[in-house]
């Protein structure tokens, strides 16, 4: 009887494991530049990400473990340090979700060409995810590029970020149960 994980599938999903913990130092770093710069909400925002991209890692590696395998820890690159402006922070997050959605369906591809059916079900259910972090951060995307700058417009959209910070972690673990 062969094991359900082979040793390609778990490198793979230990890269990704490494990737969604980069993700949580990128959102780290964007959440304390804001904070720095006064936009507190966004930086409540881009933290209750950073803890949500901690939650992906922590249900890949929980899954490596209970299909028998072994999780490794590689070291983290560095993240950029600074953004212009919350539009530029922004920008950078779809442009990042992006690359992350690409490495989901890479994953995806492997787990089909290995017939590894339980990691196809897994990998599944964070292609569905990067379909609403796409949209949210497109969503905001959009306000910003309405807003333009303007600094009453900026102060209420930093407003309405702080008090979804809620809802987002409840929306969070809702998608680990898929
Ligand atoms: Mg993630």
């Amino acid at each position: 009887m062969r094991t359900i994980l082979t040793p390609k599938m778990e490198h793979a999903l230990n890269k990704q494991v490494n990737a969604e913990l980069w993700s949580a130092y990128l959102y780290l770093s964007m959440s304390y530049n804001m904070k720095a710069k006064g936009w507190i909400g966004i930086s409540k925002w881009f933290y209750a990400q950073a803890q949500e991209e901690f939650t992906h890692a922590k249900h890949i590696m929980d899954y490596i473990v209970s299909v028998d395998g072994k999780v490794n820890l590689m070291p983290i690159e560095e993240v950029q340090l600074s953004w212009n402006s919350p539009k530029d922070a922004f920008e950078n997050t779809l442009m990042h979700e992006k690359i992350v959605t690409e490495k989901f369906h890479e994953l995806m591809d492997l787990a089909i060409e290995l017939k590894d059916y339980a990691s196809q079900a897994m990998i599944r259910c964070f292609i569905k995810e990067q379909v609403e972090e796409e949209d949210t951060a497109r969503g905001y995307l959009q306000i910003l590029k309405l807003i333009d700058g303007e600094k009453t417009a900026l102060y209420l959209f930093d407003k309405e970020l702080a008090a979804r910070e809620t809802n987002m972690k409840m929306d969070s673990h809702k998608e680990l149960l898929c």
